[in-house]
């Protein structure tokens, strides 16, 4: 099979996850405009072909045995400040966004600093820290669907909650957006507090996709695991992080297989001390 586009084969998508862990992609491109990705999404409808549109690989646990289809790379990375609205492309480093937000006295996606992932993967997960959500500045995504069309959205029609997002059950990629931040002289100060604190508890010179598993209401997961003894405990190459019991590390030779053993060994140790059933946060991308 050959595509009408620039594209790789049997790229090893363990590059392309924080956690290093994949095999390999039957077909990888890269879109770096919103063009590109119409070409992308309609060349896949129309030969059913399965795709899957990453951002940087920070909450995505990919398959041992790679992905049977295409993954797209959005690279989709333009930045333009119209102050308070800050239009930008889904392939830009969210946590930059929060960096440059705050450094020119604007406030409101501070908490974005440090969190290491794409302002794309960001919306569809609706990531958050320290009280806030990427939807709380949200304005307007733009989006490209199966068929290759491109849809403006404004925030009111997106459902988000929780690390959650409609676009869950929308298939297609989310290519760029508007954010609308407010004024703030202490935002700079704010921001770097934050990723200082981050820096202090949180694993970051090391393998992982962030928490694995979702707060449950009104209590936190990683605490649950602390208490229920399970720090350290590793299957195989994944650790639960001796630094934050909600992070798996991949200490090197960890596979998909092991860190997932390694969670439900966690659920159930947890389910059985505390009665609290665990939920994934991280997104496993299935072989098909
Ligand atoms: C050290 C560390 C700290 C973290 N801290 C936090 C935190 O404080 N708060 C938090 O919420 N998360 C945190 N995370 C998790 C992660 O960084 C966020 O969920 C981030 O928003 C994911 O973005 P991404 O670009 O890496 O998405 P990816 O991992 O590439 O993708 C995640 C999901 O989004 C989909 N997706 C990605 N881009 C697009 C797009 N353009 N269009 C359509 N679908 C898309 C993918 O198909 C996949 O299902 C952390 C992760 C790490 C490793």
């Amino acid at each position: 099979m050959t595509l009408p586009f620039r594209f790789e084969v049997e790229k090893p998508l363990s590059q392309y996850s924080t956690f290093g862990i994949g095999g390999p992609a039957r077909f990888f491109s890269e879109a770096n405009s919103i063009e590109e990705m119409q070409v992308f999404l309609r060349y896949c409808h129309q030969h059913e072909l399965p795709f899957v549109v990453i951002g940087k690989g920070s909450n995505c646990l990919f398959d041992d045995r790679g992905f049977d289809g295409l993954v797209i790379l959005n690279k989709i990375s333009f930045f333009q400040p119209e102050w308070p609205v800050v239009s930008v492309g889904a392939g830009y480093s969210f946590s930059l966004l929060g960096v440059q937000t705050a450094r020119n006295g604007w406030s409101g996606l501070e908490f974005a600093s440090g969190i290491p992932g794409s302002v794309g993967g960001a919306i569809f997960m609706n990531a958050g820290a320290n009280g806030r959500e990427t939807a709380d500045s949200l304005m307007e995504v733009s989006f490209v669907n199966r068929q290759g069309e491109l849809e403006v959205l404004s925030r009111s029609q997106i459902e988000f909650s929780y690390r959650f997002s409609s676009f869950h059950h929308k298939k297609g990629a989310i290519v760029a957006a508007k954010f609308l931040v407010s004024p703030c002289p202490d935002a700079r100060k704010k921001q770097l507090a934050i990723v200082e604190y981050r820096m202090r508890t949180q694993p970051y010179g090391e393998k992982s996709a962030g928490c694995v598993f979702r707060n449950p209401s009104e209590q936190s997961a990683g605490a649950l695991i602390q208490e229920a003894g399970l720090k350290g405990v590793s299957i195989r190459g994944a650790e639960v992080s001796p630094m934050h019991a909600n992070f798996i590390v991949n200490s090197g030779a960890a596979s998909a297989q092991s860190v997932l053993e390694l969670a439900e060994v966690v659920k159930q140790i947890v389910k059985e001390k505390t009665g609290v059933e665990l939920e994934l946060e991280i997104r496993c991308i299935p072989y098909r």
